[in-house]
């Protein structure tokens, strides 16, 4: 979307109060991060009040299943997209909306307006609020009269990229676009690109409210995808992201051919970039994909986001996540025989229903076997629709949250141990940022964060570093 708002002529804004769209990416998975999404269009309000032509879209999971609750809680929100509906029909509704949106930025602020007084504007915002769905009724009902001969920038797309990118959303957040007061706007270079190879999910883990709101798995075309890496890659892209529910349970609908295939593809196009990708799920995870990992250690970081869930075979199946511990630990021997300096990292759900103190141990277990480098640990969120929402569970919320205690306190000390081994070597690490006045971030292979002193012109490149210490989630390094 991002590209696709570029292309016709938006820049991206650097806050909501700049911004003339505001488009909130969302996701269901866990019922916090629905909350936020919930306060988060409520603070929106005063901002659509004083300038009721912006334009606030909700797009993404949230967007699937409560489209309807959306609209009737939110009577400012302009537009919902939901993750399963056609993207084309989005980029249309959005070309148009642009067309519309300066028209009534005009009235706003135009200079053929003559201006509005203070309680025209206040009924002008009441007036757009609750009709904002319909930007060309605020204009009949105020029966302002626009002269026709006055020129707008054209925000019609200018490439075909523009028209015929069927890739899927990119993870923004909320992300803020303005209208330029000129066309002609260059796409801005990227130093990350996330493209969606697949969408949806076919496994129903008991949990997950995904395949509810994406659907079943779509896979998009290789050549597509691999042609999408090229333009982003030459376009300044360090660092692409293949993402999708379950990455390695893609298949090219033209050729048929699977994710390591893709990922192959990837990696020989030429020029100066990592692509990872994400999430793999362990029952469709073969050999051949750390094959290519390590034919392609130049592009291919040597990093693997393996989701485990639990370590406990019970709860595997109660989570129906169709594989055991075994089979799963037998797949991280793969990528250490393979990749032995990989950098693993790992989701864990603590107190799914029915889980045991036997159970968590388990857990435990897997952790201390396996060493990973970053997990990201959370209590069981329950949502609706799925069948666990169903499932008994008599374990109180304090006993979860001293078992995601213990097993944060746990990898804390693994990570920090797994990065102390890292010191006095020399990495190659992705520039991300500014850090305060004197520092630079990067980034290493396994993604963690390097602090080191540097000048502007390192960011966006991959630089050498040498690391000098290294704590639990950052390590400080020397150019
Ligand atoms: Fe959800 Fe399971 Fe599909 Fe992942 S694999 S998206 S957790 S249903």
């Amino acid at each position: 979307l991002a590209t696709f708002l570029n292309d016709l002529g938006c820049q991206q804004a650097a806050t909501e109060q700049q911004a003339d769209i505001i488009i909130i990416n969302t996701c269901a998975v866990r019922e916090k991060a629905e909350q936020k999404v919930w306060s988060y269009l409520g603070r929106l309000q005063p901002m659509k009040l004083s300038r009721p032509y912006i334009k606030i879209g909700v797009i993404g999971c949230v967007a699937s299943y409560k489209k309807q609750e959306i609209y009737n809680r939110f009577d400012y929100v302009s537009f919902v997209y939901g993750a399963r509906e056609e993207l084309p029909a989005l980029q249309e509704y959005l070309a148009d909306l642009l067309t519309q949106m300066e028209t009534t930025k005009q009235v706003f602020y135009g200079k053929e307006n003559p201006g509005f007084t203070p309680e025209e504007k206040a009924s002008l915002s009441s007036l757009i609020l609750g009709q904002d769905r319909d930007v060309k009724c605020v204009v009949e009902k105020l029966r302002l009269n626009f002269s026709d001969n006055r020129s707008y920038p054209s925000i019609r797309p200018s490439s075909p990229k523009a028209t015929t990118d069927t890739q899927g959303d990119r993870n923004l957040g909320a992300a803020n676009f303005v209208i330029p007061a000129e066309a002609g706007i260059q796409v801005p270079s990227l130093n990350r690109s996330m493209i969606n190879i697949m969408t949806g999910c076919n496994k129903y883990c008991t949990y997950c409210i995904v395949p509810f709101t994406r659907g079943r798995e779509t896979s998009f075309a290789m050549s597509a995808i691999v042609e999408r890496v090229r333009q982003d890659v030459a376009a300044g892209a360090k660092e692409i992201t293949l993402i999708g529910q379950n990455v390695n349970s893609y298949k090219d609908p033209e050729t048929g051919a699977l994710f390591p295939e893709l990922l192959r593809q990837v990696a020989q196009i030429p020029g100066n970039f990592w692509v990872r990708f994400m999430s793999p799920h362990p029952q469709d995870m073969t050999i051949d994909l750390f094959d290519v990992m390590a034919a392609h250690r130049h592009t291919v970081p040597a990093y693997l986001h393996f989701p485990l869930q639990s370590g406990s075979n019970r709860i595997l199946t109660l989570m129906n996540r169709t594989y055991t511990i075994e089979a799963y630990l037998e797949k991280i021997g793969w990528i250490k025989d393979r990749l032995p300096d990989a950098f693993i990292s790992t989701d864990l759900i603590v107190g799914f229903p029915g889980e045991t103190e036997e159970d968590f141990w388990a857990t435990m277990h897997a952790v201390e076997t396996v060493q990973y480098d970053l997990i990201y640990s959370f209590i069981y969120s329950r949502r609706k629709y799925t069948k666990a929402w169903a499932m008994p569970d008599d374990c109180p919320y304090a006993v979860k949250q001293a078992r995601l205690d213990v097993l944060q306190k746990r990898q804390i000390e693994i990570a920090a141990q797994r990065n102390a081994l890292l010191v006095d070597k020399m990495l190659i690490c992705l520039v991300e940022k500014r850090l305060g006045r004197d520092k630079l971030l990067g980034r290493t292979e396994g993604n963690i964060r390097v602090v080191f002193d540097g000048t502007d012109d390192m960011i966006n490149s991959f630089v050498r570093l040498l690391i000098q210490s290294a704590g639990p989630a950052q390590m400080q390094a020397v150019y």
